[in-house]
């Protein structure tokens, strides 16, 4: 088996979000923090996805990230590249979208990209190449109000076109209601004229069915996790994946949690786990102050009790709380100190034997996979709505873990985490 997709995400929560649509649609999945170094290799896999931070850099360096992605994933086999971006196409008129698609397309030799944010499940549609945010126009969406990528233009043709060397193009519904035949021969026709990207309607999730279909003919395609969904499913139909994903397999080795999130769904999951594990609180202050000593105690805490069961170690706060200690200690430096000292305890628990491992919170557990050094995990069964179960790739110990963003899961999330960490192998495969 072979990898048949390669997908450079643009963030990182996106290439996850991305990485768990993927193996809910069939395919073995492997999500990589950034381009791996080293010997790092995927095998077995039908799918790898290298999670990129390039959304709002510099357009040269966004470019030449996403050219060094490719080549590693190219390297791997990648037959065909998915160059995953937001589905509200969050971009300014500098880049990156464009100029990466240009980047890609020119080293390919490829004709015009297919290019669509839509993904109908989430509320996102295109037609006529306007990009629709639930019911209204993007223009008239939050997100023309985005702090780094204010969206004031609702057609996708223009706001590539202003991004891009080349002229882009429209490929409407009507043609993706015709079938695969009908886009390509519009496709031909765009060829013709000289564009570099054509901008594809999607209304249904039928739409990129066929979009996914008629992608993989071609080495390159963009769009968010919609196009990812269309080109697993048009894989799958083609017989791709099917096969047994390892991420299910169970890990012996202690069970702890790390909680730096203070959403209001963590604090009740929190609450909720007090009945279930040994929790300790940690107090933000010490973390801040006297972070070494403050891990050492929550260590020392854990170290006795870790054989017994799983236990939680909270940072959390609730809102009066977090806005007494940002008031201290400014709001941006006092989150980096927690999340440190979160990934400086993650780092302890391993050394003291936790080989499964949750987390709550987005910057909490990008701290602590960065802190463990994981390059690249493989996707598992989901836990909650959009929190799959990871197993480590090349990495020694291997591991399982749970990373959750601040709101995802329901009030039982821990008890339901320690669950699927401690169930025999689930397959990753669809049924039937
Ligand atoms: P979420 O996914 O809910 O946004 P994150 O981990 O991304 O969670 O963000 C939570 C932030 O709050 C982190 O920067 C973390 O270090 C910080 N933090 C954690 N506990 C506290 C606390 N008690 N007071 C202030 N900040 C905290």
């Amino acid at each position: 088996m072979s990898l048949v997709l390669g997908c450079i995400a643009d963030d990182y929560t996106g290439a996850s979000d991305l990485a768990n649509t993927l193996t809910k649609a069939g395919l073995r999945t492997v999500q990589t923090i950034g381009v791996p170094r080293g010997g790092f290799a995927v095998s077995g896999v039908d799918a790898v996805v290298v999670a990129l931070k390039s959304r709002s850099i510099p357009a040269a360096e966004a470019v030449a990230l996403a050219r060094g992605a490719r080549d590693w994933l190219a390297g791997q086999g990648a037959r065909h590249i998915l160059f995953k971006i937001c589905s509200t196409f969050d971009s300014t008129d500098d880049g990156n979208i464009g100029p990466v698609t240009d980047a890609l397309r020119a080293d390919a030799g490829a004709g015009p990209v297919l290019v669509t944010p839509a993904f109908p499940e989430t509320g996102r549609t295109v037609y006529f190449g306007h990009l629709f945010v639930g019911t209204v126009p993007l223009a008239e969406s939050p997100l023309k109000d985005h702090p780094l990528n204010p969206m004031r233009d609702s057609n996708l043709m223009r706001v590539l076109a202003r991004q891009s060397r080349a002229p882009v193009g429209l490929i409407d519904l009507a043609a993706v209601s015709g079938g695969a035949e009908a886009v390509r021969a519009r496709l031909a026709a765009l060829a013709g004229e000289g564009k570099g990207a054509a901008i594809i309607d999607a209304v249904f999730e039928r739409d990129l069915e066929t979009i996914g279909t008629v992608a993989l003919d071609a080495p390159l395609s963009v769009g968010a996790s919609g196009l990812g969904l269309g080109l697993a499913r048009a894989l799958v139909k083609a017989g791709a994946g099917g096969t047994r994903g390892a991420a299910g397999a169970p890990v012996a080795g202690a069970v702890a949690a790390i909680a730096g999130s203070c959403s209001a769904a963590t604090l009740e999951q929190i609450a909720r786990a007090e009945a279930l594990m040994p929790v300790l609180r940690l107090a933000p202050e010490a973390l801040i102050a006297t972070p070494d000593a403050a891990v050492a105690e929550a260590l020392a805490w854990a170290t006795p009790r870790l054989a017994a069961g799983p236990l939680l170690i909270a940072t959390s706060g609730t809102p009066e709380e977090v806005a007494a200690v940002q008031a201290r200690h400014g709001r941006a430096a006092s989150g980096l100190a927690i999340e440190h000292a979160s990934g400086a305890l993650a780092a302890a628990l391993v050394a003291a034997g936790v080989r499964r491992l949750i987390v709550a919170g987005g910057e909490t557990s990008g701290a602590c996979v960065d802190r463990l050094g994981i390059q690249g995990f493989e996707v598992g069964p989901e836990i909650a709505a959009g929190v799959p179960l990871l197993r480590t790739v090349a990495h020694d110990p291997g591991m399982l873990l749970a990373l959750k963003s601040g709101n995802f899961g329901g009030p039982d999330f821990f008890a339901k985490a320690v669950a699927a960490m401690a169930t025999p192998a689930v397959t990753t495969a669809p049924a039937g």
